[in-house]
């Protein structure tokens, strides 16, 4: 679970950011819009019922004023029959004007429902029926009196339970079929008052659960927010360090430039005018051979040193980077060292110097260019010749650490002043540019040595104290299987 979290995390931090703010915009939105339509529906289903509560209410008044139209007629016609009074015939008279419109107003009330309407259908026959009963009673009683005169007016008494009896079997059957159908209507509306009920709960827990999933939402989307934020601040941070970084590297690019231009132009002027006085010396005829042949040995030793330069320069375009692999090999550094101290001895004792070497008695293996690592410790030990004055000491030791051997290369020499110190690894860069020129340095040599230690994993360092020398340290990182486990 926790792994299916973090690789959707991973995939969400993918996503290009246009999507994600997007989606922690939609987020709660959508959360909103679903509590929103729940809510609309609930309140539109509350409108509903009043309706149906309303609906059902005015079926049950029209229901009562037909039943009590009804149950009027019959009471009128009744007593104009046993009293022979008109007055009695009002009520009846009145049912007779109410009946139809509250048949017709049931029948619309409930034609969108088909048991109801049926019901209707034999509501209005049964009522016809008594009408017409009552209207036949009336008529009866009307000929009655205009057959035996005024005088006699009432209903004979053996007859009088008969018609006093007469359509009370029409008018029960009526009357219950009213009741039915007021009946019909009330459990109609419970079962709608339940239906709604089951739907209003239903859209409560909707409700419910999209407020709280919309409150979830909504704290995740602030979240999200404020982490794109963070990684828009660090995206811009990341950004400027980078313009910062490419504009130390134009900078350093720029002055790279002009140095090397620069010292491409001294020696070629050299050779020009060392060319230019050899020619007018031929001339003027001058016979002296050895004055033309100095002129040509001192261009041969300007163009080697032009040579050299540009092989440095070669050397440092080539060799960015990190080393090609077929390159790499198991490099003995007590074995490299071994030869390159009796190699340098002789070297050593043309400055009038003393080399002495610290090695130990087992092989220190790394991985690297044994010729790329060769050439960097000879530039170091080239310089402490070149800057340790005659009489003085080197020594060259190799240390195996934990994981790295440590390289060093002491000399007690006129040393490094401490605001040179840290630019002595940049390119064309001399602590006393007078000195290194005699010497015939180019600058060139501590930066290429810094870069080869570099490719190879390592880092090269400096202390130095004016007059008295300097210590180089290039620190290696050992290969695993050599590498020394305590114990
Ligand atoms: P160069 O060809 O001028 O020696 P490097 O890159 O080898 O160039 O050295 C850069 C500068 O660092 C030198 O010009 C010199 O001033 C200083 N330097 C390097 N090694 C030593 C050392 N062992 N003792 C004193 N100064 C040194």
């Amino acid at each position: 679970m926790a792994y299916r979290v973090q690789r959707l995390y991973q995939r969400w931090q993918t996503l290009p950011i246009r999507v994600r703010g997007t989606a922690i915009v939609a987020i709660p939105i959508t959360c909103l819009f679903m509590a929103l339509s729940a809510f609309a529906w609930l309140k539109a289903s509350l409108v509903e019922d009043e309706t149906w509560v309303q609906h059902t209410q005015t079926v049950r008044l029209e229901t009562k004023q037909l039943l009590n139209a009804l149950i009027d007629a019959e009471t009128g016609v009744r007593g104009y029959g046993l009293t022979q009074r008109e007055e009695f015939l009002a009520p009846y008279k009145q049912a007779q004007t109410i009946i139809p419109p509250s048949l017709n107003r049931l029948e619309k009330l409930v034609q969108d429902n088909a048991q109801q309407t049926q019901q209707i259908q034999k509501i209005r026959t049964l009522v016809d029926d008594n009408l017409e009963i009552f209207q036949q009673k009336l008529t009866l009683q009307r000929e009655l009196k205009r057959i035996r005169g005024q005088t006699d007016t009432l209903v004979p008494v053996a007859s009088l339970y008969e018609w006093l009896e007469e359509g009370k079997l029409t008018m029960d059957q009526a009357r219950q079929q009213i009741d039915r159908f007021a009946q019909t209507e009330e459990e109609l509306l419970v079962q709608r008052i339940q239906h709604q009920d089951f739907y209003r709960q239903i859209t409560w827990i909707i409700l419910c659960i999209s407020v709280v999933f919309g409150t979830i939402a909504a704290l995740f989307a602030v979240h999200l927010f404020y982490q794109l934020e963070r990684e828009l601040a660090n995206r811009e941070i990341n950004l400027r360090e980078t313009n910062q970084r490419l504009e130390i590297v134009c900078d350093q690019l720029q002055r790279f430039t002009a140095n090397a231009s620069h010292e491409l132009r001294a020696p070629l002027a050299a050779i020009m005018s060392n060319a230019q006085v050899g020619l007018m010396d031929l001339d003027e005829l001058d016979d002296s051979p050895m004055k033309l042949r100095k002129r040509i040995e001192k261009i041969i030793s300007l163009t080697k040193q032009m040579s050299t330069l540009v092989g440095d320069l070669l050397f440092l375009a080539r060799h960015e980077g990190l080393l090609a692999p077929d390159s790499m090999e198991s490099v003995n550094l007590t074995e490299l060292l071994g030869s390159m101290s009796t190699e340098w001895l002789s070297q050593a004792k043309i400055h009038s110097l003393e080399l002495t070497s610290q090695l130990p008695d087992t092989p220190v293996v790394v991985q690297g260019d044994a010729n790329l690592l060769q050439q960097a410790i000879a530039n170091l030990l080239s310089n402490a010749c070149r800057y340790t004055t005659a009489g003085g000491t080197i020594e060259l030791s190799l240390i195996r650490q934990l994981e790295q051997a440590l390289i060093q290369v002491k000399d007690t020499g006129i040393g490094i002043p401490s605001h040179a110190l840290p630019h002595v690894f940049e390119r064309f860069y001399r602590a006393d540019p007078k000195r290194s020129r005699t010497s015939g340095g180019f600058g060139l040599g501590l930066a290429i040595a810094q870069q080869i230690v570099q490719v190879h994993g390592g880092q090269i360092s400096v202390t130095s104290t004016l007059d008295q020398g300097s210590t180089f340290q290039i620190t290696l990182p050992l290969l695993t299987q050599y590498a020394w486990v305590k114990g």
